[in-house]
């Protein structure tokens, strides 16, 4: 090893000890990533059964893409973790996933109208931490592109709905709102901003700032000295076209008529810049206010054509997985578990469990076993009995497998039910068998 890369590891060892997870950061482990993979494959088999496939999008995307998409957000104009690639290139790690997959959309041109996706996955974001805000976060969502019907929208909601249903959160409100066709939110965006420069001096100071970049945005602040002024502010309501006014009673309509309770909120506005027509937000009420967004979406008409493609309208949803599970954990409903082994495997005889463990394992059966707690100059040496049996009690495994030199010599093995005690000797040559047998599988 020449001396400069002995020096460069001594230093990187030296710090080693220093390294933690980023700020905003967390290193998820068992039971919770158990927990997070049940999610997603619920996730996954609801919307495959509502004829959503999977799509999935680079992490980092062109930084370009981003700002086409929310130039007036703070997502994209403050929390945006952008940087230059080794090529020179501008780039931004994704801070949501509307924008990838609509450039998906006008890059491949599918077929299908409307198409139908799912994903799931990591979105990067530079906010102040705190819990249930974190810069990396995950989110699960939807997006169906192509077809501009009410029915989509109240597909979309009712899926994220029924979601929240399944996990069995019961304190969720849906929140609903329109936005109107494009010019109508833009008229109601330069009204609105009329009306808060007439009162701008009782504003607080971030609403001012917020003002300055987008009008709409003000109406997200909970801060109590804005109370008053948007409590006087005018409400889209007043711009819609007659049109806009049929599609939301339509989405109103189909909602009740599926049984999803909702609530109106005028002053529901989203982040991003695209959306028109149907907005919405779950908030789990077993949340506080700072942190009890789980989800929202809406439509967003104008974004694919923004991004190169013929006009498209579109919709779909995203929610917090990590936000959602804080709720459950609110209402104690789908909690973490850790997944119990079937088998734990006690080798008193030395030299047996690897290959028992390999052997049952390639059937199917999850195992587990010790290992010796040193090599020494007669190789492994395995644990006492009492250690072994300890540690399948802690793995909370359902069957201990025992085999001792006895055993080993006559091609037996002893099966002990974990919960019950009751021992069974079984043969080598059937242990496959008897172990599902044990365990109530079927063959
Ligand atoms: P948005 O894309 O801002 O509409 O966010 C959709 C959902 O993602 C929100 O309702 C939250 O549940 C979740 N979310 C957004 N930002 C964060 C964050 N910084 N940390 C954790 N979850 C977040």
């Amino acid at each position: 090893m020449n001396p400069s890369t002995d020096d460069r590891r001594g230093a990187l060892d030296r710090s080693a000890s220093r390294f933690a997870a980023p700020i905003g950061t967390r290193d998820l482990q068992s039971p919770e990533t158990d927990r997070r993979r049940a999610f997603n494959a619920r996730f996954a088999e609801m919307m495959g059964r509502a004829a959503y496939h999977e799509i999935e999008t680079p992490m980092f995307e062109e930084l370009g893409l981003f700002l086409r998409v929310g130039e007036s957000t703070d997502v994209v104009t403050k929390e945006m973790y952008d940087f230059e690639d080794k090529g020179g290139r501008r780039m931004a790690l994704r801070p949501e996933l509307t924008a990838g997959v609509c450039r998906a959309f006008v890059q491949h041109k599918p077929t299908a109208s409307p198409w139908k996706v799912w994903y799931s996955g990591p979105q990067f974001r530079y906010e102040a931490p705190q819990k249930g805000r974190y810069r990396q976060f995950s989110q699960v969502g939807v997006e169906a592109i192509g077809v501009e019907d009410p029915d989509l929208d109240v597909e979309v909601i009712a899926l994220a709905a029924d979601f929240f249903h399944v996990l069995g959160l019961r304190q969720v409100t849906l929140h609903l709102n329109t936005l109107g066709e494009v010019t109508e939110r833009q008229a109601y965006t330069d009204a609105l901003g009329e009306y808060l420069n007439t009162r701008r001096a009782e504003l607080s100071e971030r609403s001012i700032a917020t003002l300055e970049r987008n009008p709409l945005r003000v109406l997200d602040s909970k801060r109590p000295e804005d109370h008053a002024v948007l409590a006087d502010a005018p409400t889209i309501q007043e711009f819609l076209s007659d049109r806009s006014r049929r599609y939301f009673d339509a989405v109103c309509a189909g909602l009740e008529s599926l049984g999803i309770g909702f609530e109106i909120s005028p002053r529901l506005v989203r982040g991003l810049d695209y959306y028109c027509h149907t907005t919405f937000e779950f908030a789990a009420d077993s949340l506080s206010a700072a942190q009890n967004a789980v989800g929202g979406g809406g439509r967003y008409d104008g974004l694919v054509e923004s991004l190169g493609g013929p006009p498209t309208p579109g919709v779909g949803f995203a929610l917090g997985i990590d936000r959602t599970l804080l709720a459950c954990d609110a209402e104690d409903v789908f909690v973490a578990l850790p997944t119990p082994g079937d088998v734990f495997v006690v080798d008193l005889a030395g030299g047996q469990a690897a290959a028992l463990c390999t052997e049952l394992r390639r059937a199917g059966i999850a195992v587990d076993r010790t290992y010796s707690a040193e090599f020494g100059p007669e190789g492994s040496s395995p644990r006492s009995m009492k250690a072994q049996m300890r540690a399948a009690n802690r793995a909370g495994s359902r069957l201990a497998l025992i085999v001792g030199p006895d055993e080993v010599t006559a091609g037996v093995a002893t099966l002990r039910d974990l919960s019950g005690g009751e021992q069974t000797t079984v043969s080598r040559a059937d242990l496959i068998a008897s172990v599902r047998a044990a365990l109530g599988h079927t063959a």
